[in-house]
């Protein structure tokens, strides 16, 4: 049965697909802040001599290789940007697009790193990474209430702070809007693995984790907010929790892959945030391919209809889909 499913929806994939009027902004060279786009969901950003990066991924398997996975160590080193100052990796979840390359970033491009991540994608990190490099964040998630309408509540010691404590990131509850190979794809470990899994089916998803962080200026106080999620996901799972402070968000970084999947995504969350600003991430095609050349995610419609209900539900914010390792300017905050 399982491999009936996997044969249907490999041959169901087709191809990538062309970007069409799919608009891009490219830009280089950017004054800090900024954000720099790494392809797939992965994001990196420097702020005060320390870093935060998501979810690296840069291997782009193609079918074949889905059945027998390691990173693209080459690929890797030729296209991380400098991540010698990132002391926080945040993961989302535990699927190969997001967590095959994170071994490899840590140990050659981001020495420093601590790397967050559900209990399950820690245990497979366990294979490569030393523990006190890992942190299991899932505890210490904002979790939605067990009520008849639900709210995402942070837990009293939600924060991680990097070691200069000039960012911290809250993991919040979220879930993976479903695609035809998340059936094969979902579970989770609940024992450290030896070494890292080979077939993708065996990148299990765990929790899915979005992240709420904070750069935070001298006096402790967040300058910006941002809240990253990795998958579509169904209102209210991803949203973020009531705070003490009146801090809004200033930076949404938000997936395209699969939104039409999900419930009430993305307006259910932007009616919420409001952001000044909106990234898309994970539109492009990550099987095969090159990030030079970039296409849309196989099996993706209506990108251009999903970018317009972003607009629709965020009116006052500046909407970008970035290219693949280019960069977008976080915009001065005024008022604070
Ligand atoms: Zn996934």
């Amino acid at each position: 049965m399982r491999w009936t499913i996997l044969c249907c929806a490999l041959l169901a994939a087709g191809c990538a697909q062309e970007l069409g009027d799919l608009r891009l902004s490219d830009e280089h060279q950017l004054a800090e802040p900024k954000l720099e786009f790494l392809g797939v969901a992965g994001v990196l950003i420097h702020w005060r001599g320390e870093g935060v990066l998501f979810d690296p991924s840069f291997s782009r398997p193609t079918i074949p290789e889905l059945f027998w996975l390691s990173p693209d160590t080459d690929e890797i080193d030729r296209r991380m940007p400098p991540a010698d100052d990132v002391t926080m990796l945040l993961l989302g979840h535990g699927h190969y697009d997001h967590a095959l390359d994170v071994a490899w970033v840590m140990q050659k491009h981001a020495p420093q790193a601590i790397a967050y991540g559900s209990t399950s994608a820690i245990h497979m990190l366990r294979a490569e990474i030393p523990r006190d490099r890992l942190i299991d964040a899932q505890p210490q998630m904002a979790t939605l209430s067990d009520t008849a309408t639900p709210v995402m509540q942070a837990k009293d010691n939600g924060w991680f702070y990097t070691r200069e404590r000039h960012i911290r990131a809250m993991p919040i509850q979220s879930m993976h809007a479903p695609n035809p190979l998340t059936p094969l794809m979902s579970g989770a470990y609940s024992e450290d693995l030896t070494q890292l899994p080979k077939g993708f089916w065996n990148w299990k998803e765990g929790q899915t984790l979005a992240w709420l962080v904070d750069l935070l200026g001298e006096d402790g106080r967040p300058v910006y907010r941002i809240h990253y999620q990795d998958s579509a996901s169904d209102a209210p799972f991803g949203f973020i929790p009531a705070l003490k402070d009146d801090k809004p968000v200033d930076v949404e970084i938000l997936p395209v892959a699969s939104f039409q999947n999900a419930n009430h995504y993305p307006e259910g969350l932007l009616a919420l945030t409001q952001p000044r600003l909106v990234v898309l991430v994970h539109w492009e095609d990550f099987v095969g391919g090159t990030p030079d050349d970039p296409k849309i995610l196989r099996q993706q419609k209506d990108v251009g209809t999903f970018i317009e209900r972003v607009q629709r539900a965020a009116p006052k914010a500046r909407v970008v889909t970035p290219r693949p390792l280019s960069e977008v300017a976080l915009a001065p905050v005024t008022g604070h």
